[in-house]
């Protein structure tokens, strides 16, 4: 058994294998780059290796400096994981060179595969259609334009060496064709550096649908079932799911008897998918390419089956044969995986980047997260954005689609924006739970495109605004100032009697909203826009449950400062809460009688109040000094006018809002 397994990855799929390796006692060696160093690959692994600079081209794609990390660890083994060298022959022509063992198939597998062109010719040869085409060697203009005639428009252009949806262009007609031609044959060379071309029929309402098939080095094969992973955005993958829903039993036969077939003509030894492409409604599947190596996907396979595919792997790489039989291999539940990206599906699918302040996980039966990010993680440009997978594991789809949708809800990254409620409105969309999967799912789901859903936008300010009180109630008073102002916090009532409010701002984005607060305790009475809500807050751990006006909802909460993160139907909203300086005692809503008054703009400690009853003041001149949230403020006279009442005292412990004093205005004010 291999002792010492290098992973020359990063993000979840390192810690995927590193978790693996855990399991059977296998020392996990992690590489990472300039970018990397405090990731959770390189925190988790037993050992780290730096091997470059943070962009991906001299640190994860160099193979030498892999080669060397694992060398220089001890490692036996490099598992390629999936991306950067996963599927390029370089890493495992190196291993063989050093006496490295490859995780992985054999060089030969990996560049025949690696080929649409030579894949679909190796494909056909073992009796496996692939959609209807040309994939023929011949590039020159005119015969391929004679082939998309005969295929028929509409036709797809695929770059032969390209992956992961990139290198593929939609051609309606003939008089298209030939500037499709170089443009594609220009991009594949760049992006792939290799210009060959295929043309296909563009199918109108595919279904993607895969078959994970894994081999071992003494003739075994077998197959783990199919997925669908038919919900995508620009030809990847978004969702996916296993067993495919509304399936019947013969093409689910098709699908594995192609596959086998597929590997066995070419003696793999490893985990791979062989991938499909099937008009909705019709019975003929058609072979798209086949990928060699394990799948961001492959989860799904693992909670239906119950196997380890990463251990398989592992154990086939090391000699051992495949630990089962196909008849011992059953299919028990159902499955589906999202993918938890860094981006923002409703500004066109941004990346974000940023540093992950909090994390709060799901709970609840069948919840599986596979994750490359932790609290105090750095989201940089320089790798993709996918941080997380969230699974959801039940005995059929309804159930795993329900707890699916939960733990997005409740999974929250604070501090980088993600793309959860997006993937929530999926998971819950009719069309989803019907099973209607096609790769048309998420234009004809939503087809202005992905808005989060703002059913009350001024619920989610006043939640803000409740959180940052309760928040600032809880931390007004530091210990060390002393028990005697630990008694004081938030107040309704100032001196006199009288009502106090604070002002708030609350803006996200680039709206601002003004709201006045009163009460304390985490129970308020908040308005906005002239309409004044009963609020109550309790907090409970990260968690807060907030009710407006009798209704209830639970958020997840981060708050730091001004900052307020709160994390509602799985997508987390950045607010900045901030008292309102300016209006200080002008606010008073009717409330307050007597003159204008100053109020603590937020709970805090009165340090020196700079005037006595009687004096006169003018506006703007400072009166009261002030301290909250380890910042001395200056409180200036709101008008010019005479001192009427203090109604604190230096040392004084105060709520926001509660009332310092009053001001007569005078004559000229
Ligand atoms: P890649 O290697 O870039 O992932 P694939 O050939 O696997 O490319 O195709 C990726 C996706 O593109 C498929 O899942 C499917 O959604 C779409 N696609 C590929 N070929 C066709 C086709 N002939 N007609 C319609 N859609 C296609």
């Amino acid at each position: 058994m291999i002792r010492k397994l290098l992973i020359a990855n990063r993000g979840e799929i390192a810690c995927r294998v590193i978790e693996t390796c855990r399991r059977l006692g296998i020392a996990s060696v992690a590489v990472y780059s300039d970018a990397d160093q405090n990731s959770l690959h390189v925190r988790q692994a037993d050992e780290a290796v730096h091997i470059g600079t943070s962009d991906a081209a001299s640190s994860y794609l160099n193979a030498d400096s892999i080669i060397n990390a694992a060398n220089a660890s001890g490692a036996e083994a490099i598992h390629p994981g999936y991306g950067f060298l996963s599927e390029r022959v370089v890493l495992p022509k190196l291993c063989e060179k050093n006496g490295i063992i490859w995780v992985g198939p054999s060089p030969e597998a990996i560049e025949c595969m690696g080929s649409k062109i030579e894949s679909k010719r190796i494909a056909k040869e073992a009796g496996v259609a692939g959609v209807p085409g040309y994939h023929g060697t011949d590039q020159d203009d005119a015969v391929m334009v004679k082939a998309a005639t005969k295929i028929g428009y509409p036709v797809l252009i695929k770059s032969s060496a390209g992956g992961g949806g990139r290198g593929m262009r939609r051609v309606e007609q003939e008089s298209d064709m030939m500037e499709a031609l170089e443009i594609a044959r220009r991009e594949a060379q760049a992006g792939f550096g290799d210009s060959s071309l295929l043309i296909e029929k563009l199918i109108q309402r595919p279904r993607h649908l895969e078959v994970q098939i894994i081999g071992d080095k003494h003739g075994g094969l077998v197959h783990l079932f199919e997925r669908e992973c038919s919900v995508q955005r620009n030809y990847q993958k978004v969702v996916e799911e296993a067993p495919a829903p509304r399936l019947s039993d013969e093409v689910r036969e098709r699908l594995f008897e192609a596959s086998l077939k597929l590997g066995k003509s070419m003696k793999y030894d490893s985990a791979g998918t062989v991938e499909f492409i099937l008009e909705e409604g019709e019975d003929q599947p058609y072979f798209l390419e086949m990928n060699t190596r394990l799948q961001v996907e492959h989860p799904v396979t693992e909670l239906i089956t119950g196997l380890d595919l990463v251990e398989m792997q592992i154990r086939i790489a090391a000699g051992e044969p495949l630990p089962i039989s196909q008849e011992k291999i059953t299919v028990n539940g159902w499955a589906i995986e999202v993918r938890v990206n860094a981006e923002d599906p409703a500004v066109g699918y941004q990346p974000n980047v940023g540093s992950v302040r909090g994390l709060r996980l799901p709970s609840g039966d069948g919840i599986r997260i596979d994750t490359g990010i932790a609290r105090g993680s750095e989201v940089t440009p320089h790798y993709d954005s996918m941080l997380a997978k969230v699974i959801a594991y039940g005995s059929g789809r309804t159930v795993a689609a329900q707890r699916l949708a939960a733990a997005l809800s409740s999974y929250s990254v604070f501090g980088v924006g993600t793309n959860q409620g997006f993937l929530r409105d999926i998971i819950t969309h009719p069309k989803f739970i019907a099973g209607e999967l096609t790769t048309r799912f998420i234009d004809e789901a939503f087809p202005d495109g992905w808005k989060p859903v703002e059913s009350d936008k001024h619920h989610a300010v006043i939640a803000a605004a409740a959180v940052w009180a309760i928040h600032i109630e809880a931390r007004a008073v530091p210990p060390e100032l002393g028990p005697f102002l630990s008694l004081g916090g938030f107040r309704v009532l100032g001196r006199a009697g009288k009502c106090a409010l604070t002002r708030l701002s609350v803006v996200h984005g680039n709206t601002k909203k003004l709201l006045e607060l009163i009460g304390d305790k985490g129970v308020y009475e908040i308005s906005i826009e002239g309409v004044t809500h009963k609020v109550s807050i309790r907090a409970i751990g990260q968690d807060a449950s907030i009710s407006i006006d009798g209704i209830s909802h639970r958020y997840g909460t981060y708050v730091d400062n001004s900052t307020v993160d709160l994390s509602f139907g799985g997508a987390v909203t950045s607010y900045q809460v901030k008292p309102e300086l300016d209006s200080i005692g002008s606010s008073s809503g009717g409330a307050v009688a007597g003159g204008p008054r100053l109020a603590a703009p937020m709970p805090g400690l009165v340090v020196a109040v700079q005037v006595e009853v009687g004096q006169i003041v003018s506006e703007g001149e400072t009166i009261v000094t002030f301290e909250a949230m380890k910042l001395m403020m200056s409180l200036p006279a709101p008008i010019s006018g005479e001192i009427k009442e203090i109604f604190c005292e230096p040392g004084e412990t105060v709520g926001a809002g509660a009332a310092l004093l009053d001001i007569e205005p005078s004559e000229s004010a």
